[in-house]
């Protein structure tokens, strides 16, 4: 429980309350500022995050931001031409379940909902693994033939030089960086 009335470190009681930008932010969602309060003393300057009013507001707007997200990965991906219908056949989903998370508001997908949804954004071709029933020789035959045509357009003129110069630096890729985040 925080007071917002004295000073948690020197308890002093001459405190106030200081408003402070916030940035949030959602893979697919974009971002979002809001104002989070900080409580500052006077006397010894210490400051203190005022939790309580803080985290409800934190809260909900990453859930905006999260509905903002699958809102996004499945206009895209309409965009790409993957119908919701087909991608529901694939996925093994019931009717209707992609068009409700894209369209009642308030309807909150799952986080492993969200997460699907964002790997299959970051790797369409995923879902033709799902369609072979993710038979694994044809699976890995995809992976290879999408690493193999990212190579040549890396290397054509009008390629892409970013991805180019990761592959030839090996910068995220493979060993132990796998997991570790690029900048
Ligand atoms: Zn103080």
């Amino acid at each position: 429980m925080i007071d917002r009335n004295q000073c948690s470190y020197c308890g002093g009681h001459d405190v106030h309350v200081m408003e402070k930008e916030y940035a949030l932010s959602e893979p697919y969602g974009g971002e979002a500022f809001i104002q989070v309060h900080v409580i500052v003393c006077n006397a010894c300057g210490f400051t203190a995050d005022d939790s309580e009013y803080n985290d409800p507001l934190i809260l909900e707007g990453l859930s905006v931001l999260k509905r903002q997200s699958m809102v996004n990965v499945l206009t895209d991906l309409n965009g790409l031409g993957f119908s919701n219908a087909s991608m529901e056949r694939t996925l093994g989903l019931p009717a209707r379940t992609l068009a409700r998370w894209k369209n009642e508001t308030s309807l909150n997908p799952s986080a492993a909902a969200l997460a699907l949804m964002r790997i299959i954004r970051t790797f369409p071709w995923i879902l033709a693994v799902a369609d072979q029933r993710y038979d694994s020789k044809s699976a890995q035959s995809m992976v290879l033939k999408q690493a193999f045509s990212h190579l040549m357009e890396s290397f054509s003129s009008d390629g892409d030089k970013e991805l180019f110069q990761r592959i030839i630096t090996s910068e995220g890729v493979g060993g132990s960086n796998i997991f570790s985040q690029s900048k």
